[in-house]
């Protein structure tokens, strides 16, 4: 079924209210190709899984469609590991929980990220010093115009920090159907990254599992990030800016407590929540919207925000940062 005039403001975690010329859901390969198929080929088409990384500005003239196709299925299983092919509409925190269940270890780090498992190697997600890129095996896409259906390894999804073929060359051309990952049988554990070992510690933790470690970056993660059904917001808004190390030496010689993480190719990676919180910024509220006030990285809609409202905050912040800092962030976040 093809809807007219569809608000959207319960499929984006913004909760911005825009109207869709056109909506569908597909729950199922062929569903997709007879929906674009059918549709009309004067608008162009979005696909949506959870909304949860997508800023809408203006009303969507285009056709979108809601990836709900589901499915876990083993497909390779030895002793040391097992491959499952996921449908690209199931929701990626309750794939990693069914890992956790079966005591996988790989995305244990990655758990409660918001959106759908179809969405994850758009940008490679990540958190906690884990990407997807590190258990990905292979997805699968239908091409939007020829209804192909193709098959991407690894290394032509050309994965980056927050990127990948389909955020660039590949953008808008492809919709990913399922995405197939490698899980470990014997995890090793990484609970190096920000607060999971202290987290672990306060919890009494003695055996370490993926178990404990999903717990522990739950509890982290609720108690930093708002949660999009109470406070609309897409998670991080910008991506960490990567500086050289001239520009990073000459940062740190005016900042001295800036954190910096330096990167294998020589390149040093900055915390843009800090360089927010430090141009005085977190916690700001303009009109509806605002930076959280515990995680500067977060934009939210404290209620009745317009994308452009939001569009507008993100300027505010850039042109600050570059006239503080002289770096320049870059928006994570799609924007419509
Ligand atoms: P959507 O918002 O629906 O879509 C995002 C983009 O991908 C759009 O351009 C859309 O067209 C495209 N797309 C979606 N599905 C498909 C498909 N099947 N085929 C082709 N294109 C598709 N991200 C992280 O990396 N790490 C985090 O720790 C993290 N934490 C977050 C915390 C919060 C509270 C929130 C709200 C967001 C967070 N995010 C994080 C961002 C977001 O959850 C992820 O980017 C997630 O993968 C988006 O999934 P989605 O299904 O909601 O994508
Ligand atoms: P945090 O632990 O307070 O750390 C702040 C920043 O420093 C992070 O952005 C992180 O970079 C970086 N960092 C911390 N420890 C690091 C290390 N050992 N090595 C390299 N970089 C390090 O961050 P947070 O805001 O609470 O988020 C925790 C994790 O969840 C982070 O990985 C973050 O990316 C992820 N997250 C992502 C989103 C999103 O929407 N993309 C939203 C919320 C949380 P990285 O971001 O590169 O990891």
């Amino acid at each position: 079924m093809i809807f007219k005039n569809t608000s959207l403001k319960p499929l984006n975690t913004f909760g911005i209210d825009v109207i869709a010329a056109e909506f569908a859901r597909f729950n199922s390969v062929n569903g997709l190709k007879s929906v674009l198929s059918e549709r009309n080929k004067t608008l162009p088409i979005l696909v949506l899984g959870g909304g949860s990384n997508i800023l809408f500005t203006k009303s969507v003239d285009a056709f979108v469609i809601k990836n709900e196709i589901e499915g876990m299925d083993i497909i390779t299983e030895t002793e040391a590991y097992v491959e499952v092919q996921v449908g690209a509409g199931v929701v990626w925190h309750d794939f990693v929980l069914f890992t956790i269940s079966k005591g996988w270890g790989g995305i244990e780090n990655l758990s409660l990220i918001p959106g759908s498992v179809g969405a994850s190697p758009m940008q490679n997600i990540g958190a906690y010093g884990a990407e997807i890129k590190d258990v990905f095996v292979s997805l699968e896409a239908l091409h939007i115009e020829t209804l192909e259906l193709r098959t991407f390894d690894k290394e032509s999804c050309a994965f980056g920090y927050r990127e990948s073929v389909f955020k660039c060359e590949l953008k808008g051309q492809y919709i990913i159907t399922s995405v197939t990952y490698r899980l470990n049988k014997k995890p090793v554990f990484n609970t190096a990254y920000g607060a999971i070992q202290s987290e672990l510690e306060a919890a009494g933790v003695t055996q370490i599992s993926v178990k404990a470690i999903s717990d522990a970056v739950i509890a982290i993660r609720q108690s930093k990030l708002p949660d999009p059904k109470v406070l609309g917001n897409a998670g991080s808004f910008f991506k960490n800016p990567v500086v050289s190390k001239g520009v990073y030496e000459k940062l740190q010689a005016s900042f001295p407590s800036m954190p910096f993480y330096p990167q294998a190719d020589g390149t040093v990676k900055l915390a843009a929540g800090w360089l927010i919180e430090n141009a005085g910024l977190k916690g700001y509220r303009q009109g509806n919207c605002g930076v959280h006030d515990k995680q500067a990285l977060v934009l939210v809609n404290y209620g009745g925000a317009t994308g452009n409202e939001i569009f507008a905050l993100s300027e505010l912040i850039i042109s600050t940062i570059e006239e503080k800092f002289g770096v320049k962030l870059e928006r994570e976040v799609n924007i419509w």
